[in-house]
């Protein structure tokens, strides 16, 4: 039988990491020895105190059976509470919060929750492709807002033009930012808040890395008055406990669209395992045990990336939080053909520019979730490149 797929899955292009795995795997098999800064996957095991905790947790029967939709209410809870410790955000756990099997899984349902077939939602670019694939997902459009580096990497909001507005439903934001790494100021949420009241759009704010900063502490989007009235706020635990394995998020915020994913979800899956939300809870209870051995880690990686690619002579957008390094090529070099020649000529995966949109042309970005002998090593073959 012919097996027709979908136009939906039909008409996208083939996911970049897949097609960049296969290209490691091969040089792999030849026995070269890679470096892989490709994927932003902590290589730092999981606190001990949380593994204890899923431990305990998986021996108590009534965890292996069906969890709630909306997760437990204890660990929703717990998320309330981190939220009024961490950014002084009173939030009810049964209003405002729902878990989510990883913050990904939130991000793709929610256009399914807010977007009817023809309308739009406003998605960064660069950015994480989950935006716009979702959209797409959903039977609505995305429309691109450039991140230039120019305005610090967030986006103009005021070049949107009004016929857009008018079938925008919701709005994507990220900060701390995957891929440039950059943090949004005051002003813009500010701004991003009142143009999202003005024109009857929900800002769907994917704070994945609130909790991997350098210096300046992000604050949640939350914090800003008027914020609940209009968005919700994406979390995942992967980042910043490094769970990207165990799959645990939430979603928090307006209590309307929080319900509204919440619906979907109750059609699509069943919820995170509860041996895992346990595990969740203890390590939102003492989030900030071993956080900050694990941000100077990251801190100290991203400088010394940053000063080696420095002192070879190109440009590096100045991290000051996540584990990405974001920067420019090399001799204005097209993004794809410089990471074909990192990974051909020295056994280098990094993420071209382009993979997180069009505006991402003539950037790359690197991971720095390898210790530091392997980045300087990445430094040195860089150095010998012939471009
Ligand atoms: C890693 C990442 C996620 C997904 O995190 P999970 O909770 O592991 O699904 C979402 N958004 C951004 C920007 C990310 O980088």
């Amino acid at each position: 039988m012919n097996i027709e797929w979908s136009d939906r899955i039909k008409n996208l292009p083939p996911y970049l990491f897949a097609e960049i795995d296969a290209k490691k795997d091969a040089l792999l098999a030849k026995g070269v020895d890679v470096i892989d800064l490709g994927v932003g996957d902590p290589d730092i095991p999981t606190p001990i105190r949380i593994i204890n905790a899923l431990h305990q947790s998986s021996l108590n029967p009534d965890n292996h059976r069906y969890p709630s939709y909306a997760g437990m209410m204890s660990f929703r809870d717990e998320v309330a509470t981190w939220y009024k410790k961490r950014f002084d955000v009173s939030l009810e756990g049964k209003k405002n919060v729902i878990a989510l099997i990883g913050s990904k899984e939130g991000v793709a349902h929610a256009p399914l929750a807010f977007i009817n077939p023809g309308d739009i939602a406003l998605v960064p670019d660069p950015g994480y492709p989950v935006y716009s694939v979702a959209t797409e997902f959903a039977g609505g459009t995305p429309y691109t807002m450039p991140l230039l580096e120019s305005n610090g990497f967030m986006p103009d909001l005021d070049i949107i033009p009004e016929d857009v507005l008018k079938k925008t439903k919701i709005m994507f934001l990220n900060y701390p930012n995957n891929p440039t790494s950059a943090f949004a100021t005051d002003e813009f949420f500010k701004k991003a808040i009142d143009f999202a009241s003005r024109n009857n759009i929900l800002i769907c704010h994917d704070a994945a890395y609130t909790e991997v900063y350098f210096d300046e502490k992000p604050k949640s989007f939350l914090e800003y008055d008027g914020a609940i009235d209009v968005g919700i706020e994406f979390h995942s635990l992967s980042k910043t406990f490094s769970m990207t394995g165990w799959r645990l998020g939430h979603v928090a915020g307006n209590e309307s669209a929080v319900a509204a994913i919440g619906k979907i979800k109750t059609n699509i899956d069943s919820g995170a395992f509860q041996a895992v939300q346990e595990a969740g809870i203890e390590a939102l209870r003492n989030y900030r045990d071993e956080l900050q051995d694990r941000i100077n880690i990251y801190k100290k990686r991203s400088q010394l990336l940053s000063l080696g690619l420095q002192s070879i002579g190109i440009e590096v957008y100045e991290p000051k939080g996540t584990f990405y390094v974001w920067f420019k090529n090399p001799n204005g070099i097209l993004s794809k053909d410089f990471a074909n020649s990192l990974l051909e000529d020295a056994g280098i995966v990094m993420t071209p520019g382009t993979g997180f949109g069009e505006y991402g042309e003539g950037y790359t970005r690197a991971s720095v979730t390898l210790n530091d002998k392997r980045l300087e090593e990445a430094v040195e073959r860089i150095k010998k490149l012939t471009i």
